[in-house]
């Protein structure tokens, strides 16, 4: 009777047991879920703020491949996210406008999916005569747009440098956390590494022509836009073709270190700059 009663204690524990480790495996994977829908939710909401219209990243991809000409859904995204005020479009032509329009449709989804997690800004165009840049980008009335400013006498005199757009859009999507991103350049830090990303961009995604120089002796990495912009391509090319990627993410994530090169090539920063001057410095 003993031995039975024991059996069935025994019994009875097998039973719980089993029956604990069956809804252990249920419910577990639901209460994650339940805590990832909560992270997504936020991800979500945000993500709704900003982007209030979802765009076929793909068909967007292809048909840019195939240089096809502007299509509704690019004009879409213009007609969403872009104004222009009447600054700028008393100054420059119908033309030149429509150059302006269509190559925002094209290239800020590329950028804010690339650099920004899809994010897209309103974004409004002006101008500014006294400045002395080509364009330059600066906040918006409110978090959720940004403004750039265009020279018109730049562009009068250089009708075809559409390039600086693309350049001055991915600052827009770019928003790293170091403050020093606007200081003088440093090697630790400093607008050299936003300004080499950014050509690099422009470089990457843009559609015009742009080359970036040759290494020579002379050059720095802190020498900033097209001389970093290579240096960090031919990382990419070279070293990890993830790098680019990884180091935009860390730049959004963290405030910058030298050490975040270390963290994604194993190789220092000094150590990168050495094995690109000894190489063929060549990139494609
Ligand atoms: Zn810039």
């Amino acid at each position: 009777m003993k031995k039975c009663m024991k059996r069935k204690i025994l019994l009875f524990f097998a039973c719980s047991v089993f029956i604990a480790a069956v809804l252990t495996a249920i419910i577990a994977p639901l209460c994650y879920a339940q805590a990832g829908t909560e992270r997504d939710g936020k991800e979500v909401n945000e993500y709704e703020i900003s982007v209030p219209f979802e765009v076929d990243i793909d068909s967007l991809y292809a048909k840019d491949e195939e240089e096809q000409p502007v299509k509704p859904e690019y004009e879409d995204i213009a007609s969403k996210f872009l104004t222009t005020d009447a600054l700028i479009r008393n100054e420059f032509n119908g033309a030149f406008m429509d150059v302006l329009e269509s190559d925002f449709s094209k290239v800020y989804v590329k950028l804010a999916e690339y650099f920004n997690y899809g994010i897209m800004y309103d974004v409004v165009y002006t101008i500014d005569p006294d400045t002395d840049a080509a364009a330059y980008q600066t906040a918006g009335r409110n978090p959720l747009e940004k403004k750039i400013a265009l020279n018109p006498n730049y562009f009068k005199a250089n009708r075809n440098d559409f390039g600086v757009l693309t350049h001055e859009l991915t600052h827009t999507v770019q928003e790293y956390r170091d403050a020093r991103y606007s200081a003088p350049n440093t090697s630790e830090g400093g607008n050299w590494i936003t300004e080499g990303i950014t050509d690099w961009s422009r470089y990457t995604f843009d559609r015009y022509p742009f080359s970036l120089p040759s290494y020579s002796a002379s050059q720095s990495y802190t020498d900033s836009y097209r001389v970093t912009a290579r240096f960090f391509l031919w990382i990419d090319q070279n070293i990890d073709d993830t790098f680019l990627e990884q180091f935009n993410e860390g730049l959004k994530c963290e405030v910058y270190t030298s050490k975040l090169f270390t963290k994604i090539t194993g190789k220092t920063l000094d150590e990168l700059w050495s094995l690109y001057a000894a190489s063929d410095h060549r990139v494609v």
